[in-house]
Formats: C-alpha cells, structure tokens, sequence
C-alpha cells in the first residue's frame, strides 16, 4: 500500500483537522521533543528539573540575576538565597510565554502580621506579581494573600504550608500581545501552588499596583526578567528556580 510508504505510522487518507496541514492520525507530523522527566522536591532537598529547563537558580549563586545597583547581593548558602534588605532581584536573561518551577520558604520564626508577615513576590515580566506572603494562619485581604494575583484575584483555596517550610510554585504564563498600542490578548496565568490549582487560566488585568486599578496603559516587549520582591528585607528564601519556554512542537 503506497500510505505505507509515505506514512508507515499513520494514515494519509484521513481527513485534514481544521485550520492545520496535518490530518487526522497524520503519519508525517513531527514527533514532539525528547525530554527527560525531573524529579519531585522533597523539603530536605529539592528535586531535578527537566532535562530542556533554563536553570535560573540552582541553589549555588546568583550569576543569573542582577540587582538595584549592578550585582544581585541576596545571601546564598546552604542551597537557597534569602531575601536581605538589598532589595528586589532580577533574572538578567528574559522571557516571556514559560513554564516556571521555583521554591520558597517564609521565615520559620513568625513576625508581623497580615502583609508584614513574609512577604516577597514573583514578578512574571518584572510586572505581574504572583503574592509570596506567609499565609499559614495569617490573615490579610484576599487578593494580596499568598499565590494571589496581587491586588486582582485570590488564589481559588488557600494551600499554604507552615512557615520555614518549603513551597512550591508551577506558574504557567501567556505574555500578553500588543499590536502598536492596542491590546490584542491580556496575560494569563496558570499557578499550582504545592500541587494544588490556586489559578486556571486566569486573564491578568494589567501589571500589578498598589491601592489601584490595574490595566494595560502601555505596552511592553514580549519578553521580561523574573524579578523577585524584596518586601522590607522579610527573610524569604528561594530555591530550584528554572523555567522552560512555552513553544508547541509544531514551532521547534
Ligand atoms: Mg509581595
């Protein structure tokens, strides 16, 4: 049979799916990437990354990121970086549409209260802020709590761990699009927030304020740093950051 010739794995005789050049059970579509699985964290060590991840923090220094003044000048040791009053990092590569994995702790010994209590921040394009706070028996307003979309929606439950211990964050983002000025797609964010969905594809307002609507007032380039909140020197620790870029088999 000629198909089994030009498409031993499939069928070339099928329909085309819609606005696509495959059709169904195509023989000829390209096999998606190899990627070998990480491993699950544990909170005495963090787990392996994907094989395809952009290591952006592994626990050794801060290479990756820059600071206020030139140099990124957070404490590492022991596998984490800790917030320490230096003020706000950031990646020095940026990115946009990602998957990104990254780990964080609030400080064991518990002080403050409500957004004085171990508050940092994941700063999606150095705009959108995912709310880092200590949220384990500590009450603040619902869309500035822990995994909140800050200042625009709550995270669906709150799925907080104790302080000191570790917490993970798999954020899947969609950069907004721009056409001149005009907005043509907001950002979306997908958070699991230790392995509970806090976020599902949920439309991002606009870059993140304070006491403020947010909107897209002006548009920005698709691609931006992680930056990580330095919230009145509160000592929040990060560690096993990486992310992988959002980009189908179909674009490789
Ligand atoms: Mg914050």
């Amino acid at each position: 049979m000629a198909s089994e010739k030009t498409a031993p794995l499939g069928y070339d005789d099928t329909p085309f799916l819609p606005n696509s050049p495959w059709r169904v059970h195509d023989g000829r579509r390209p096999q998606p990437r190899i990627v070998t699985p990480g491993t699950p964290s544990t909170q005495e060590k963090p787990g392996l990354p994907p094989s395809d991840a952009v290591i952006l923090f592994d626990g050794r220094d801060l290479s990756r990121w820059k600071g206020r003044d030139g140099k990124a000048r957070w404490l590492v040791q022991d596998g984490y970086m800790e917030v320490n009053g230096t003020g706000n990092i950031e990646t020095i590569e940026h990115f946009g549409d990602c998957q990104l994995h990254l780990e964080w702790a609030a400080p064991a010994e518990i002080k403050g209260s409500s957004q004085g209590r171990g508050n940092s921040g994941v700063f999606l394009m150095g705009r959108y802020e995912i709310q880092v706070l200590d949220g384990y028996n500590n009450p603040t307003y619902a869309d500035g709590m822990t995994a909140a979309i800050y200042g625009q929606y709550p995270p669906l439950v709150n799925a907080c761990r104790k302080p000191g211990e570790w917490q993970t964050y798999d954020i899947f983002f969609v950069a907004p699009r721009f056409e001149g000025d005009k907005l043509i797609s907001p950002a979306y964010v997908t958070v699991v927030h230790n392995g509970v969905l806090v976020h599902h594809h949920q439309a991002i307002m606009g870059p993140t304020g304070h006491r403020r609507l947010a909107s897209y007032s002006e548009p920005h380039p698709p691609t931006g740093p992680l930056m990580l909140q330095d919230h009145g020197g509160d000592k929040v620790r990060y560690r096993n950051i990486w992310y992988r870029p959002l980009k189908g088999y179909d674009e490789a």
